[in-house]
């Protein structure tokens, strides 16, 4: 028997991932995970009593993007209402193509996937060595037989933000609908202006703004076809069926507030906090990249290349000091597969795996950067100090890279031995 490990406290930098609830939120659902859980479509007083706080949700979150309520449609997270949003233009429309790019988040990304194989065409945008995304290039792929473009709002791995309502507008005119995965923004950015624009149909998700999990947003303009992708009851106006998640739409619209009201300080404290974290690390430490383009980012994201070094090996060290963060990979631990986001901006798969992701909220303080900012340097010049890579890093797309796998594969265990020791 072990007796307990001490725990660092939590230094929580991995907010594209996921938040904590926030107290305010917590405190708004407590009464409809208790004494309030009557059905909101029961036709007696304490099922509509309900109903009541889940209209007055629909309103706050909607006033999130500056829509009506009847425009704002509750799922069960973001997958979903990106799934559904794909899902319901290849219906309403009967045509089979889709314009998407080539770093969505995998809920678009493996849904066409699975599209494509089963018979359905898709066109995946590239995009620049610094992340972004020419306008240019959506207007060719747009086909007579497309359906929908598909275009993320921020990307979760650097933070780079696409013009999306610049691409709506094409697409408009073009007669095609237009979809964005906005989950990234709510409270980084301001949206209130989305129903001015040509965006017909746009995500985002409860977990990524101070919700709960498993709660998400379908937002359909007015007038917008749309066919339910969960078909059931005839709940949210018939357009999702499934009896409504209470408490956690009933927090959503209270972090909907909170995000509307958190924005200046997301773009002034937050972001001085992550570029105060660059900065000082760029000073401290040499071969260091900031992935994406530093003034077209969300104000929350860091995305760094410490060459060299193996970003698990990196994440294991963060983690005894209890800082959480993330590889740009979406991979599962072990695995050496390049992030594909980091890849489409053709980075090699050498320096992709030394990329870390650092997502700051207004949870976060300064003393959490100055903890951090004591710990990496040493851990990542101890960590370059072990490693052979320091020596013939194979920085370039023409080496053999199962050569270089196995290499590293190697190289991996070594460090990962030397760390436990
Ligand atoms: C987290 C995330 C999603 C998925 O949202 P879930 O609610 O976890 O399903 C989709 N797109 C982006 C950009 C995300 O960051």
């Amino acid at each position: 028997m072990h007796a307990p490990a001490s725990r660092p406290p939590i230094i929580y930098l991995d907010n594209n991932a996921t938040t904590r609830i926030a107290p305010e939120v917590f405190e708004a659902m407590v009464p409809f995970l208790t004494e309030n859980y009557g059905n909101p479509s029961s036709a007696y007083s304490f099922g509509k009593r309900v109903e009541g706080h889940l209209k007055e949700a629909r309103e706050k979150v909607a006033s999130l993007l500056g829509c009506t309520p009847k425009e704002i449609i509750f799922t069960s997270c973001g997958t979903e209402s990106d799934n559904a949003a794909i899902w319901s233009a290849l219906q309403t429309t009967g045509k089979k193509h889709i314009v998407t790019t080539q770093v969505e988040h995998s809920a678009i990304m493996n849904q066409t996937d699975w599209l494509e194989k089963n018979g359905y065409g898709v066109t995946r945008l590239p995009v620049a060595a610094d992340g972004t995304l020419s306008l240019a290039d959506v207007e060719k792929a747009i086909r007579d037989d497309t359906a929908i473009v598909s275009i993320m709002w921020a990307n979760n791995e650097t933070g780079v933000l696409f013009p999306v309502e610049e691409i709506a507008s094409l697409c408009k005119k073009r007669g095609v609908l237009f979809h964005t995965d906005a989950v990234q923004t709510p409270g980084k950015i301001d949206l209130r202006h989305v129903v001015q624009s040509d965006i017909d149909l746009l995500s985002m998700s409860g977990h990524k703004l101070h919700a709960p999990k498993g709660v998400g947003v379908l937002y359909a303009k007015k007038r917008t076809k749309l066919v339910p992708f969960v078909i059931g009851g005839g709940q949210e106006r018939g357009k999702r069926g499934g009896t409504e998640n209470v408490a956690s739409i009933v927090g959503l619209g209270r972090a909907a507030e909170l995000a509307i009201g958190r924005l200046s300080d997301e773009q002034t404290r937050v972001r001085a906090l992550r570029d105060r974290f660059e900065n000082a690390l760029l000073e401290r430490l040499p071969n260091l990249y900031i992935n994406g383009k530093r003034d077209q980012r969300l104000p929350n994201t860091a995305n760094i290349a410490f060459d060299f070094v193996e970003a698990e090996a990196i994440l294991m060290m963060l983690d005894r000091s209890g800082i959480c963060a993330s590889s740009g990979s979406a991979c599962t631990t072990g695995s050496l597969d390049p992030s594909h986001v980091l890849s489409a901006m053709g980075l090699t798969p050498a320096r992709a795996r030394s990329c870390v992701r650092f997502s700051f909220s207004h949870y976060n303080t300064d003393a959490d950067i100055d903890h951090a900012l004591q710990v990496i340097p040493p851990m990542i010049e101890q960590l370059r100090a072990m490693s052979p890579l320091n020596a013939d890093h194979p920085d370039n797309f023409n080496y053999d890279i199962e050569a270089a796998r196995e290499k590293e594969e190697k190289l991996m265990a070594q460090t990962m031995a030397a760390i436990n020791e």
